[in-house]
């Protein structure tokens, strides 16, 4: 009987899987099984129902037994053509209530999509599967309890897709209470609308209603990381979250400033910026004042969304304001740190050195290109004044000037903080 060779476990070196599996188990699995398909087989073939063998489009080598498959791996041809045969279409639902069919001979995409598909579907009809053979171009699953409940499907490079091709679909051993396909992600998708509307719903209650609507008993942690995870899906943190990761300049700018409405206080915000030199919104909070306390509650927060600045190779912006610059000192000790152009010009003006050539030597300073032309537009100001030599020489060129800092040749133009 060729059609059993289907059963066969695949070796180790292929099929990871089955590394952690216990041998006994897998063989115990495949007799049983087995077992269960001769006998189903002899009945199936007197009344030779649900056959796809003898598809015109389909080479199958074992078409002449009858049997419920249409797998045929080795690619060669077989019978003459006919009409072709239209097989339904896996659309990946959107609304993972609706009820999940298979059928011999449904088509996908992928295996990821069929293994979507199938986890759904063993979701709403409360059993747990298990892998028998889970490989690039073929799929063999069996119930986690080995009732005969079995599916193969496998690439077919005729219709170039994914495709079912043998399916027994009898499932008899009752529900699985404990099923691990009944996943945190697929409980934050399924019960998303339900956390839209109320976003306080608790995890607890989760729990009560997965257990109603298909009868499986997922923890209560899983129940919380499920709602954790929902609210975050909801509020697009995710996808904004990957927005800067992928699309932002390696960048930070972080300011605060006071409020003047009745709710007194200070706002502090973190902004980034995209590929089309756009402000891109990161964080944002409400503090009584900016102090060290506060700007070390509000990037700690951040950076524990975002990641670790080192890892990611970020700079951070700011106008160097005494409590900030300690917080982060704590946080991120020697991390690059420059300053925000408009500030330190505002304080150099203050100093008394207005007007438009300072200005023009200032500017030219901070955007030069190397370190020669940063020399230059420093001589000019020497020219004008010792004094405002003396005061911009104390400051550190590598977090004002591009000609000293590579990170600010990347990044050009310095946005300034007032931006935010
Ligand atoms: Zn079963």
């Amino acid at each position: 009987m060729s059609d059993l060779s289907d059963f066969e476990v695949t070796n180790g070196e292929e099929e990871d899987i089955f590394l952690e599996k216990d041998e006994a188990l897998i063989r115990q699995t495949k007799e049983e099984t087995t077992k269960w398909f001769q006998s189903w087989y002899q009945t199936e073939t007197s009344k030779n129902v649900g056959d796809i063998s003898n598809e015109p489009d389909e080479d199958d080598s074992n078409s002449d037994g009858g049997i419920l498959s249409i797998d045929n791996d080795d690619g060669s041809e077989g019978s003459p053509r006919h009409v072709r045969r239209k097989y339904p279409q896996w659309m990946p639902k959107a609304d993972l209530k609706e009820i999940v069919e298979l059928y011999i001979g449904q088509e996908f995409v992928d295996t990821r999509q069929f293994n979507d598909a199938l986890q759904i579907f063993a979701i709403q009809n409360s059993f747990d599967y298990t892998y028998m053979r889970n490989e690039k171009t073929r799929i063999t699953s069996i119930c986690k309890r080995t009732c005969g409940w079995r599916i193969h499907a496998s690439w077919s490079y005729k219709r170039d897709c994914f495709q079912i091709k043998s399916y027994i679909k009898e499932h008899n051993c009752g529900t699985h209470y404990y099923n691990k396909k009944a996943s945190i992600k697929w409980a934050a998708n399924r019960y998303l609308e339900i956390f839209r509307d109320e976003p306080n719903f608790r995890a607890i209650a989760l729990k009560e209603m997965i257990r109603r609507d298909y009868n499986v008993d997922m923890t209560l942690s899983s129940c919380h990381r499920a709602k954790k995870m929902a609210l975050g899906i909801l509020t697009g943190k995710k996808a904004y979250k990957r927005g800067f990761l992928e699309a932002c300049r390696p960048m930070i700018c972080v300011d605060a400033c006071f409020l003047k409405s009745e709710f007194v206080g200070q706002l502090h915000a973190a902004v980034a910026r995209d590929v089309n030199d756009d402000i891109y919104p990161l964080a944002y909070d409400i503090c009584e004042c900016e102090d060290q306390h506060t700007w070390t509650w509000f990037l700690s927060c951040l950076l524990e969304d975002i990641g670790n600045p080192r890892v990611h190779t970020w700079s951070f912006m700011s106008n160097r304001q005494k409590g900030l610059l300690n917080a982060m000192e704590d946080l991120m000790p020697g991390l690059e740190h420059q300053l925000c152009l408009r500030h330190l010009h505002a304080n150099f003006k203050r100093q008394g050195f207005k007007g438009k050539a300072y200005k023009d030597a200032f500017d030219g300073a901070a955007r030069a290109a190397n370190e020669l032309q940063f020399k230059h537009y420093m001589s000019v100001i020497r020219g004008m004044s010792e004094d405002a030599f003396d005061y911009i020489s104390k400051i550190d060129p590598r977090t004002w000037s591009s000609g000293e800092d590579h990170k600010r040749q990347e990044n050009p133009p310095p946005l300034s903080t007032t931006q935010i």
